[in-house]
């Protein structure tokens, strides 16, 4: 079963048809972007930034939510995943990461194959995607990762494989001495399904020169995610802001993920988070705050009309801002989880014990409705609380 509104289709009528909210119709500026929208226009950079602008905060997060419900109606997306990180050895030294570490730090580890497939069992029940990604170990080539894919094919056939981000690709690329290309062929054979989109950071190449010198740049994590997409890879993208980036970067940011999508059209979800700050690392950050978050949230869902699902990542922002953005424009909370350690390291509390009801209870309690989903937004089931049991319900669109 899918849903219309994933390939993009018919939520601009079903816009057209939708009762526009009173603090839209105040708003002249508003209205005119809402009328853009609906006739097909592109909201452009000097909209964007007057838009992230706008002192009614209130009214934008209402646009934002419009255009959410014109393509999702009350639905709030989330799954049953996993994360479990291959290695936190890193080659490189990002400004903002504080996963990483050097591969000769007493807390550095890598994990074998066995012990992977070890971390899954207890809740492969449960779930039907595994989430992973690593540091950029000195020696692992292509050989380890498609043995590392077959085997969790091999033992749970039934989970999805989300893995690498765009800078493990061409450091693995690199290390086997083969193309991008290749290096994805290979891995998409062995078991890769999706990637989960991160390293994107700002996709301005002077504000990557300050934060993560030597990872890939601008054009290459789009290109490398263009020729996943071209293997018939699909994939998330991401924007970590509040580091040293302007609000106008991040708006530029927005514009080149929609232009590749133009191109490649294999985005199927965008992830903004900010930066967790601790005392050690980018003491010149330009932290976020929380309307800063909403704000992101609600122009992302304005600006990117060809990206279905911008998600409110919950194990960077916490329950309470994961509340306030699905109704702001976003259409998902991600999933389960169940073991974190990219954000928790940079000091993030979200828990790590909730199961899909309690997942179900911070949408239900924002006025929608929970729906799981699996990791391409191909397959659907509604959740239901009924004297505080969490129960099934076959959707139907
Ligand atoms: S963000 Fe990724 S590439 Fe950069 S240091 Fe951390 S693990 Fe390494």
């Amino acid at each position: 079963m899918t849903l219309p509104s994933i390939e993009n289709t018919g939520w601009r009528d079903r816009l057209k048809h939708m009762e526009i909210p009173i603090s839209i119709k105040n708003d002249k500026f508003l209205l005119f972007c809402l009328n853009k929208i609906i006739s097909g226009e592109r909201i452009n950079l000097s909209e964007g930034l007057k838009l992230y602008n706008t002192q009614s905060l209130p009214a934008l997060c209402a646009l934002a939510n419009l255009i959410k419900k014109s393509r999702f109606s009350n639905n709030i997306f989330f799954n049953e995943n996993l994360h479990v990180n291959t290695t936190n050895k890193c080659v490189l030294a990002c400004r903002f990461c504080a996963f990483r570490k050097g591969p000769r730090h007493s807390d550095a580890y890598e994990l074998s194959i066995e012990e992977f497939i070890h971390r899954i069992k207890p809740y492969s029940n449960t779930i039907d995607e595994i989430h992973s990604v690593g540091g950029l170990h000195p020696q692992w080539t292509v050989d380890h990762y498609s043995e590392l894919y077959a085997k969790i094919k091999e033992v749970f056939p039934h989970i999805h494989v989300k893995s690498l981000t765009a800078v493990e690709i061409k450091h693995i690329s690199s290390r086997s001495g083969i193309s991008v290309l290749e290096t994805l062929k290979i891995l998409k054979n062995s078991g890769l399904n999706s990637i989960p989109g991160g390293g994107a950071e700002i996709l301005v190449d002077s504000v990557r020169d300050r934060i993560c010198r030597g990872k890939e740049n601008t054009s290459e994590y789009l290109e490398i995610h263009g020729l996943a997409h071209s293997l018939g890879i699909p994939s998330n993208c991401t924007m970590l802001f509040g580091t040293v980036e302007t609000v106008e970067e991040r708006l530029i940011h927005l514009d080149k993920l929609r232009i590749q999508q133009d191109k490649s059209s294999g985005f199927q979800c965008f992830v903004p988070y900010p930066f967790l700050p601790d005392k050690t690392r980018l003491p010149e950050a330009q932290l976020a705050t929380t309307c800063e978050i909403v704000r992101i949230i609600a122009v992302s869902r304005l600006m990117l009309d060809n990206i279905p699902h911008i998600k409110a990542y919950r194990m960077n922002i916490g329950d309470h801002v994961t509340s306030l953005c699905i109704n702001s424009g976003a259409d998902d909370i991600d999933g389960t989880v169940g073991h974190e350690e990219i954000m928790h390291e940079a000091g993030s509390k979200t828990r790590l014990d909730y199961d899909k009801k309690q997942l179900s209870k911070i949408i239900i309690s924002s006025g929608q409705k929970p729906v799981k989903r699996n990791s391409i937004y191909s397959k659907f089931e509604e959740y239901t609380e009924i004297n505080n049991k969490s129960i099934k319900i076959p959707i139907s669109y």
